[in-house]
């Protein structure tokens, strides 16, 4: 993996500085992938969207955000002062209950909301990554049901998206439906292995190994 640089925004709230790393390339070697398309790949960390302010918690779009500098790559610093900047922290992943809890209604662009209905998705799904079973709250159920009609099922990723969904909500024949319809080469195997949980009523989110 090649750290980009990492930019320096102020908070549009506090105005104080945070830091934001980039990836200028990565791969996928170690990655772990999983049937609701969350993918835990150690040399290719995620570039959030949507963080939370180090200094005030509050929740900001990336693109909202002025950037007032860049300090080449610091990836083992925190804190203290850096260079010009004084008081840098890294900007924090949002937790569950703050993508739960996320006005969704003032956000205002399609995409964004997308983003954390997904995000919301994911977070919850990490715990039942953990352990077995977890029910799902009436919150992350309503989460789920929306983000599903977001998605497009003329489009196979937007497709697999959804037939995962429905099968996580125990709507087998939602799911099998989708998923018998043709899939591209990279996400064939895929489709077939969720299929295979589907006609097992498996709802748990499972980690993708192909022998
Ligand atoms: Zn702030």
């Amino acid at each position: 993996m090649t750290p980009g640089p990492t930019l320096i925004y102020s908070c549009s709230s506090c105005e104080k500085n945070i830091a934001y790393r980039t990836i200028d390339s990565g791969n996928t070697i170690g990655a772990r992938f999983w049937t609701d398309g969350k993918r835990d790949a150690p040399m290719l960390p995620e570039e959030p969207w949507l963080i939370k302010c180090p200094h005030c918690d509050a929740l900001i779009w990336i693109d909202n955000l002025k950037q007032v500098g860049e300090i080449g790559c610091l990836w083992n610093s925190e804190g203290s002062d850096v260079e010009t900047f004084t008081n840098v922290y890294f900007a924090v992943f949002p937790s569950l209950n703050d993508y739960r809890y996320f006005n969704i209604a003032n956000i205002g662009n399609p995409q964004k909301e997308r983003y954390v209905r997904l995000q919301t998705w994911w977070a919850f799904n990490d715990c039942r990554r953990k352990s077995e079973e977890l029910p799902f709250s009436s919150m992350d159920f309503e989460n789920l049901r929306a983000f599903i009609t977001l998605l497009d099922e003329n489009d196979d990723t937007d497709r697999i998206m959804k037939a995962e969904a429905y099968r996580e909500l125990g709507e087998f024949e939602n799911a099998e439906k989708l998923l018998a319809m043709p899939f591209g080469d990279e996400l064939k195997d895929a489709a077939g292995f969720i299929r295979n949980l589907n006609k097992q009523r498996i709802t748990s989110v499972t980690e993708m190994i192909f022998e």
